[in-house]
């Protein structure tokens, strides 16, 4: 109900705070220990209640007694163990179920995020205009076949559709791009990693992703409790699981290269076509951890940078502020790009930039201790003002460089008449000084 009520309204509060024991009181995903915190679960009650009777039983049995009541204790101990059984199986099915249910609960809104559909988004800057062509243009499907760029048939065979080898040139430009991103970015303060492609299904779960539920864009791996990552948000943002990262260290940002497995259910139509949508691409995805109060900021920031580099290749663009219907679960607040594919004569997104508040450090377990400036000293255990209480960090995520679609807008939006490719100015030193793709023949 919570998810449907996303789509139409921001979703009120009084909704998020009926649901919010959850989250606050201890339920952890894919923890047994879980069960311990649900309320009003008779199930619950009854398996405390004969877990009570259980360990009264085993107590009396410690003293020394009449074989005979030995016997009925033995026997009354035996009983409880198997109703016990049989209960905590009934739980465990059950708080799978509660966990599938709570992981389907979004986010809140930022009060500024237009409600409504896709259609409902709100463009908040454009940059550059339409390239008038005076020839007849070509789709990047048509100028990779001239360039002997890409090979679709042979990874049909060789993998199934939507895979794709590929050549010469456009494996200099994948890796230029590639190189281009991190070395751009992380001049800008973000640490590069390259990540794990293969991680463990909970952690898919605790970014806001769900691996089993029914159309998962998630390719999960049999017989294993593990996952191929559809972006590298997911093994970034583990990679703080269950700390307390430094006050002084926030906001600490990563730029980190991946590749991305996408099972793309249900994608179908013209709108796939060629590099736009397929199940294995490489992106190079900005990560950032901060403080409450900072995230608004942050995110401005980040589609700075996306714009920065965007315009920088020479790309006609528009930025967009996504509608509620249109944030998926961990969003608050949702920035797409969408720049100008003249061969497919439409604008195609090519970026997203997402605050996911602490939706995603909740249940990571991601949090900081700020200075006891900000928040009078406590007293804990290990002695008076040794620590103040810690809070949650804000997670936000950002694609830099999503390489099949910028891949096509470089194709289609550099073409020569005589089916040749301009190579941005910006990649050229990462090409060794190549300034344009010619035709083979
Ligand atoms: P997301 O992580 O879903 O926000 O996607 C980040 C970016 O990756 C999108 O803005 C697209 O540019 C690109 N992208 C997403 N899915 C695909 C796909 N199946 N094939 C190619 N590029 C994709």
């Amino acid at each position: 109900a919570l998810q449907k009520t996303r789509l139409s309204a921001h979703v009120p509060i009084d909704a998020i705070t009926e649901h919010s024991w959850l989250f606050s009181s201890g339920l952890k995903f894919g923890g047994n220990k879980s069960m311990a915190t649900i309320p009003n679960c008779d199930r619950w009650q009854e398996v405390e209640r004969l877990r009570a009777e259980r360990n009264a039983v085993a107590n009396k049995m410690k003293g020394k007694l009449e074989p005979s009541v030995r016997q009925a204790l033995v026997e009354e101990g035996k009983n409880l163990k198997e109703g016990l059984i049989a209960l905590e199986e009934d739980l465990v099915q059950l708080t799978d179920k509660l966990q599938l249910e709570a992981q389907s609960i979004p986010n809140t809104t930022h009060p500024a995020v237009p409600v409504g559909d896709e259609e409902s988004s709100v463009v908040r800057k454009e940059v550059g205009s339409q390239r008038n062509f005076n020839f007849t243009i070509r789709d990047h499907l048509q100028l990779g076949k001239e360039l002997e760029l890409f090979d679709f048939d042979a990874a049909a065979e060789v993998s199934g559709s939507k895979f794709y080898y590929l050549k010469n040139e456009a494996v200099l430009l994948e890796m230029a791009l590639v190189n281009w991103a991190i070395t751009e970015v992380s001049k800008k303060g973000f640490t590069p990693l390259i990540t794990p492609e293969i991680v463990r299904s909970s952690v898919v779960e605790k970014c806001g992703f769900q691996p089993r539920a029914q159309n998962t864009q998630v390719y999960s791996i049999d017989n294993s409790d593990q996952c191929l990552i559809g972006t590298a948000e997911i093994p970034v943002g583990g990679i703080h699981m269950d700390s307390i990262l430094p006050d002084s260290d926030l906001p600490r940002k990563y730029v980190a290269y991946s590749h991305c497995f996408r099972t793309e259910a249900g994608a179908a139509g013209a709108a796939t076509r060629g590099l736009y949508r397929v199940h294995q691409f490489s992106k190079v995805e900005m990560f950032v951890f901060c403080r409450p109060e900072e995230s608004d900021k942050c995110h401005e920031e980040l589609i700075t940078i996306e714009e920065d580099l965007y315009a920088s290749l020479g790309l006609h663009f528009k930025t967009l502020d996504m509608a509620t219907g249109d944030l998926g679960a961990p969003a608050y607040r949702k920035f797409d790009i969408e720049a100008w594919m003249p061969g497919l004569d439409r604008y195609g997104e090519i970026s997203s930039a997402s605050n996911c508040t602490d939706y995603q450090s909740r249940r990571l377990g991601i949090r900081f201790r700020p200075p006891p400036a900000d928040h009078p000293p406590t007293h804990t255990k290990k002695g008076k003002g040794s620590s103040g209480p810690t809070q949650f960090d804000h997670t936000l995520n950002a694609t830099a460089v999503a390489v099949p679609r910028l891949m096509i807008c470089i194709l289609e939006n550099f073409q020569q008449e005589d089916g040749s490719v301009v190579i941005p100015e910006p990649l050229r030193p990462f090409m060794g000084g190549l300034e344009m793709l010619s035709p083979k023949t």
